[in-house]
C-alpha cells in the first residue's frame, strides 16, 4: 500500500479541504496561494494525526522524511537554515482542527532555538533579553507540552528569581535574569526526564509533531468537544502547522497585531483592529503594553497601512466572508499569519449581509444564511445597556427574553391596580395561574420563583412578548410582610426592580435598557428571506392589537385565535361566570346573548386587522373551571360572609341596650343608630342570607366541576357537545362578524378550528352546528359567506386517525404543546418543576422537549398524521401554532415534513421567517426526512 502523502507544503495544499488540512492550516494554505505574504511553512495532515493513533501513538512510516524534504524547501525560499548559529530558521508549530478550539493546546513559539542557534537570534534582534525571554517560553512551553514536565516546576523557579532580583513583574528582569532561569530550566529538564533538554532542533520538530497530535485526545480537548457536541464528521484529528518565524520586535519598522476586514461591532465597511510597533504577537493578547487602534497606523506606518488595506479586500474578494486576521510587520515586511471568518455581533450580521450584497460579494441567499435565528434574537428584545456594569441581586431561568423595570407587586389585582395609576409594574409570584392573566396584562415583566422555562408564567410571557425570569430560588416572598427577600437584599412591594429575561438576572432599582429596533437593514434581509421560503408564517394572536402587530413583522394570517383569552378580560369574566353557574337553560341562554356581541365584535377588529389573510379561530378548549374562583378561595369568603351575618344579629340588639347609656354619649352615637337602622332593613330583605345563598350555590358548582385532571377532562370539544350552546354562540360570533365585514367590502378568511379532537364523530358533530348556524346566519344577512372548518391534532389518537379526520377538515393544525405531553404522558408542569432539569442533566432527554420538538417520538406522529392526512386529502393545509412553531429547530422540521405554515408568538415572527428560509436553503444539502426518519438512524438509545 502506498502511504497517503502527509505533508503539504502551503502553497501545495488546497485550502478547500478543511478536513484535511485544519481551519488554519487551510487559511494559510489559501493565502499562499492568493499570493498574501504567509511566512513559509508546511501542513501535517490530520490523516497523519488518525495514522498516529492508530499506530499505537508513533508518527506513521515516511512522514519524518517527508518533514525533512518539507523542511530544505521552506529554508530554500526563506534563505535560511534550520540550526544555524549564524543564519537560523525558527518555526512556529500550531495545531488546528477543523473546527477551531480555543485553548485546546498552546502554540510553540522559536522552536529550533538551543544554546547555538540562540547566538543567532540575539544577533538578528539585537536584543539579548528578547533571545533570552523567548529561549525561556520556548523551553518552558516545549517542556510542558513535549517533555510532560509540570508547569508549576517553571514557575517556582521564576518565582524565586523575581525574589531574589526584587521584581513584581516578568518585565522589570533583565537579560542576565533571564539567561540565568534559562539555565535553571534546562537543568530542571534533565532532573526531570533523565535525559538533557533536546538541541538538535530536528528532535524539537518530531517531539513537537507529537505533541500536538498527543494533545488531540487529551482531557482538554476531549471535554472541549463533547461539551460543543463536535462529532468526527465535524472535525477528526488535528493538523500541524509549522511556519517560519517572523519578529515583530526588530525595531520601530516592526509591529504585530490582529485586524478585522470590517468592524464586528457594527459591520461599518472599514480596516478595524489593534497593533503593537516593536512588539511580537503574545503582548498583543497578554496585555503587557496598551495596543494602539489600527487607523494609528495610517500616519505611524502608512506603507504598511496601505498593504493592510489591500489584504483586506484581497481577503474579502477571496473568502466572501469578513476575515479575523493576524499580521506582524518585520523590518517593514509585512507577513499574514492567520485568517479566519470574523465572529461578530447580531447587528453588525445584519449590516454586513446587506452591504456584501449591495457589493456583490455575495448573494442574497448567503446573506440570509448568515444571520443566523438566534442571533437575530438579540436584536428583537430590550437589552439592559451593555454600558452598564452592576451585578445582579438574584439570578434564576431565562424564562422570556428581554429586559423590563418596574416596581415589584406581589398580586395579580393589586398590579392591575398600580399599572391603572400608570406606574410600570413586574409581578412577583412564587408562580402564577390563569387567574393572574389580568395581572400580565398591566405588567412590563414576570418573575416568579417557582417553575421553569415552560411553567405558566414562562409560556405567557412569552406569548405576550414580556420578559420573564422564572425559577429565581434565591428570592422568599413574604406574603404577609408584603416583601421578597434574598440573602443581602429585601425588595419591599412598590420597590424599582429590573428583570433581564434573555439572561434570567434580576436588579435592585431601574436599570438603564436599550430599545430593539427593526432596522431598515434587517428588514431587507427579512424580505429576502421571504423570497426564499416556502413555508408560511403565521401569528398567534388573540387581540387586535396583536394582530397589527403580527401584520407589521410579516404574518401571513393568524394560525391560532384563543377565544378563551377574551373571556378572561375584566368586563368579560363576570357575564362568563354567569354562564358557567347558571342552575336554568334561560338562565345560561341570557348569560350567552350577552356574551355574543362581545366576542363578535372581536373577532370583527382582528378580522378586520388581517382583511385578506386567513384567521383562525380556536373554539373554547380550557376546562371551565379555570374561569370560576377557586373552592378555598370561595370556602374563605363563605367563612367572613357568615361572620358578618352573625355580626348583624348582635348589632340588632344594640338600639335597645344604648337606652341604658348615659345620654350624652347616646348623642354621639347617633350615626351608629344609623347603621343598625340599615342593618336591619339589610335583615327584613334577607340580602345576607341571599348572599350566602348564592355563595353556597357557587361553591358547590365549583366543587361539582372539580376535576382529578383537568387538563384530560372536561375541556375541548368535549365541552362543545356537553355545552353546545356556548360553541354554538362562538360559531355564529364568527360568521356574524365575517358577514358584517364581508358586506364593508372586506375579503374575510375565517377558519373555524375544533380542539382536542380524537374521533372523526366529534368533527362531525361540531360540523353538523357549524352547518346550522351558517345556514341561519347566511339568510339573515343575505350573502355567502366563505370559511374553512378543521381541527387542532393535539391528541396521539388524532394522529393515527388522520386520514378519517381529513375527511372532515379542510386544514390541520398540530398544537404541539398538548400533543408533547399526550407522547410522553408528561404533565408539562410537574415534569418541569420536578424530573425534567435531572433528565437532561443526565441525558437521558437531550433536550426539553416541551422546548425544543421531539422530533423522534412527537415528529414521527406529526409524520403519519400528515401522511394519512394527505392520502384522503392531498391539498389539506396542515400547520403547527404549538410554542414549538417559534423555534427555529422545529421550524426546519416543520419544513422538511411538508407542513404548510408554521404559527408562532408575534415577537418571534421575523425570527420564523429567517428560520423558515435557512430551511429551504439547507434542503439542499441534505436528503429529505432522512435526518429524522428513526429507522435509518435507529430508535434513540434512550
Ligand atoms: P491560536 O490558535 O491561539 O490563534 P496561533 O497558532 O495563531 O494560536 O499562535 C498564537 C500567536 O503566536 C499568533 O497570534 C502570533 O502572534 C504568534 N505566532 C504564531 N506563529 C507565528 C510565526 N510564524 N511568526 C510570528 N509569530 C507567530
Ligand atoms: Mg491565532
Ligand atoms: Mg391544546
Amino acid at each position: 500500500m502506498v502511504n497517503p502523502k502527509y505533508v503539504y507544503l502551503f502553497e501545495e495544499a488546497d485550502g478547500a479541504n478543511k478536513n484535511l488540512l485544519g481551519g488554519k492550516g487551510a487559511g494559510l494554505a489559501e493565502m499562499t496561494r492568493m499570493g498574501l505574504p504567509v511566512p513559509p511553512g508546511f501542513i501535517v495532515t490530520t490523516e497523519a494525526c488518525l495514522h498516529f493513533y492508530k499506530n499505537k501513538k508513533k508518527l506513521p512510516k515516511g512522514l519524518v522524511e517527508e518533514v525533512e524534504a518539507s523542511l530544505r524547501t521552506v529554508e530554500e525560499k526563506a534563505g535560511k537554515k534550520f540550526g544555524s548559529a549564524q543564519n537560523p530558521l525558527f518555526f512556529s508549530v500550531r495545531s488546528g482542527a477543523a473546527i477551531s478550539m480555543p485553548g485546546m493546546m498552546d502554540t510553540i513559539l522559536n522552536l529550533g532555538l538551543n544554546d547555538k542557534t540562540l547566538e543567532g537570534l540575539i544577533r538578528i534582534t539585537s536584543d539579548g533579553r528578547f533571545a533570552y525571554d523567548a529561549y525561556r517560553r520556548f523551553i518552558q512551553l516545549f517542556g510542558k507540552i513535549a517533555l510532560g514536565v509540570e508547569e508549576k516546576e517553571f514557575d517556582q523557579i521564576l518565582i524565586q528569581t523575581k525574589e531574589k532580583a526584587g521584581a513584581k513583574e516578568d518585565t522589570e528582569l533583565d537579560g542576565d535574569h533571564l539567561k540565568d532561569i534559562c539555565r535553571q530550566y534546562l537543568r530542571l529538564i534533565k532532573k526531570k526526564t533523565g535525559t538533557p533538554f533536546p538541541q538538535d532542533p530536528t528532535v524539537q520538530l518530531r517531539l513537537a509533531i507529537e505533541a500536538v497530535f498527543r494533545s488531540w485526545m487529551g482531557k482538554r480537548a476531549v471535554d472541549y468537544r463533547k461539551e460543543f457536541n463536535i462529532t468526527p464528521e465535524m472535525a477528526n484529528g488535528t493538523a500541524v502547522n509549522v511556519c517560519t518565524m517572523v519578529f515583530g520586535n526588530m525595531g520601530f519598522d516592526s509591529a504585530t497585531g490582529v485586524a478585522f476586514t470590517r468592524d464586528p461591532g457594527t459591520g461599518e465597511n472599514v480596516l478595524y483592529g489593534e497593533y503593537l510597533v516593536n512588539a511580537q504577537g503574545e503582548d498583543v493578547v497578554a496585555g503587557i503594553r496598551t495596543p494602539k487602534p489600527i487607523q494609528a497606523m495610517k500616519k505611524e506606518m502608512p506603507k504598511t497601512y496601505r498593504e493592510l488595506e489591500r489584504v483586506r479586500k484581497n481577503l474579502e474578494g477571496h473568502f466572501h466572508e469578513v476575515q479575523d486576521f493576524e499580521f506582524t510587520v518585520e523590518k517593514g515586511t509585512l507577513y499574514i499569519l492567520q485568517t479566519r471568518n470574523g465572529k461578530m455581533n447580531a447587528q453588525a450580521i445584519v449590516r454586513t449581509s446587506k452591504d456584501m450584497v449591495s457589493e456583490k460579494l455575495v448573494n442574497r441567499e448567503k446573506a440570509v444564511l448568515r444571520l443566523k435565528p438566534h442571533e437575530l434574537e438579540q436584536l428583537l428584545h430590550k437589552r439592559i445597556d451593555p454600558n452598564f456594569k452592576g451585578k445582579p441581586i438574584a439570578v434564576g431561568l431565562a424564562a422570556s427574553p428581554g429586559a423590563a423595570s418596574g416596581k415589584a407587586i406581589l398580586d395579580a389585582d393589586e398590579a392591575e391596580r398600580v399599572g391603572k395609576l400608570g406606574h410600570k409594574v413586574i409581578l412577583v409570584r412564587e408562580e402564577t395561574k390563569p387567574e393572574d392573566i389580568h395581572g400580565f396584562f398591566a405588567s412590563q415583566g414576570i418573575l416568579t420563583t417557582r417553575g421553569g422555562k415552560t411553567s405558566h408564567a414562562a409560556v405567557v410571557a412569552r406569548g405576550m412578548g414580556k420578559p420573564c425570569v422564572s425559577g429565581c430560588e434565591e428570592l422568599r416572598i413574604d406574603p404577609a410582610k408584603r416583601e421578597a427577600s434574598i440573602k443581602n437584599a429585601t425588595v419591599k412591594e412598590g420597590d424599582l426592580i429590573t428583570i433581564d429575561g434573555s439572561r434570567g438576572e434580576v436588579y435592585l432599582g431601574e436599570i438603564p435598557t436599550v430599545d430593539p429596533e427593526i432596522s431598515k437593514d434587517l428588514l431587507t434581509i427579512l424580505n429576502w428571506a421571504d423570497e426564499i421560503r416556502t413555508l408560511g408564517v403565521r401569528a398567534n394572536a388573540d387581540t387586535s392589537e396583536s394582530a397589527i402587530r403580527a401584520r407589521q413583522l410579516g404574518a401571513e394570517g393568524i394560525g391560532l385565535c384563543r377565544t378563551e383569552r377574551m373571556f378572561n378580560a375584566a368586563d368579560r369574566l363576570p357575564v362568563v361566570r354567569e354562564m358557567i353557574l347558571a342552575g336554568s337553560k334561560e338562565k345560561r341562554g341570557a348569560a350567552i346573548a350577552a356574551l355574543l356581541p362581545m366576542q363578535r365584535s372581536d373577532f370583527k377588529e382582528i378580522f378586520r386587522a388581517m382583511a385578506g389573510l386567513p384567521v383562525t379561530i380556536r373554539l373554547l378548549d380550557p376546562p371551565l373551571h379555570e374561569f370560576l374562583p377557586s373552592a378555598e378561595e370561595l370556602a374563605e369568603e363563605l367563612r367572613k360572609l357568615k361572620e358578618v351575618e352573625s355580626a348583624f344579629s348582635t348589632m340588632e340588639n344594640i338600639s335597645d341596650a344604648m337606652k341604658f347609656l348615659d345620654p350624652a354619649f347616646r348623642e354621639s352615637l347617633g350615626l351608629l343608630d344609623h347603621v343598625v337602622t340599615d342593618i336591619v332593613e339589610i335583615k327584613e330583605k334577607r340580602l345576607d342570607r341571599k348572599l350566602i345563598r348564592k355563595q353556597h350555590d357557587t361553591l358547590r358548582k365549583v366543587k361539582e366541576m372539580m376535576e382529578v385532571n383537568p387538563m384530560l377532562g372536561h375541556r375541548g370539544v368535549r365541552l362543545g357537545i356537553t355545552y353546545p350552546e356556548i360553541y354554538r354562540m362562538q360559531i355564529q360570533a364568527i360568521l356574524e362578524a365575517a358577514a358584517e365585514l364581508i358586506k364593508e367590502g372586506f375579503d374575510i378568511q375565517p377558519e373555524i378550528m375544533v380542539p382536542q379532537v380524537c374521533t372523526a364523530q366529534e368533527l362531525k358533530w361540531v360540523w353538523q352546528l357549524v352547518l346550522k348556524v351558517q345556514k341561519e346566519v347566511e339568510k339573515q344577512y343575505g350573502i355567502k359567506i366563505p370559511f374553512k372548518f378543521g381541527t387542532m391534532i393535539e391528541v396521539v389518537r388524532a394522529c393515527m386517525r388522520a386520514g378519517r379526520l381529513a375527511e372532515g377538515a379542510d386544514f390541520f393544525s398540530f398544537g404541539t404543546n398538548d400533543l408533547t405531553q399526550a407522547t410522553f404522558s408528561f404533565s408539562r408542569e410537574d415534569a418541569e418543576n420536578k424530573f425534567l432539569p435531572l433528565y437532561n442533566q443526565r441525558k437521558i432527554l437531550q433536550d426539553n422537549p416541551f422546548e425544543v420538538l421531539d422530533v423522534k417520538g412527537v415528529g414521527r406522529l406529526m409524520m403519519i398524521a400528515i401522511e394519512w392526512g394527505r392520502k384522503t386529502k392531498p391539498d389539506l393545509k396542515i400547520g403547527i401554532c404549538g410554542e414549538h412553531g417559534g423555534h427555529p429547530e422545529s421550524i426546519e422540521f416543520s419544513h422538511s415534513i411538508g407542513l404548510s405554515y408554521v404559527s408562532c408568538s408575534v415577537p418571534r415572527l421575523p425570527i420564523a421567517r429567517l428560520a423558515a428560509a435557512h430551511a429551504k436553503l439547507k434542503e439542499k444539502e441534505k436528503k429529505p426526512l432522512e435526518k429524522y426518519d428513526p429507522d435509518v438512524f435507529g430508535i434513540p438509545s434512550v
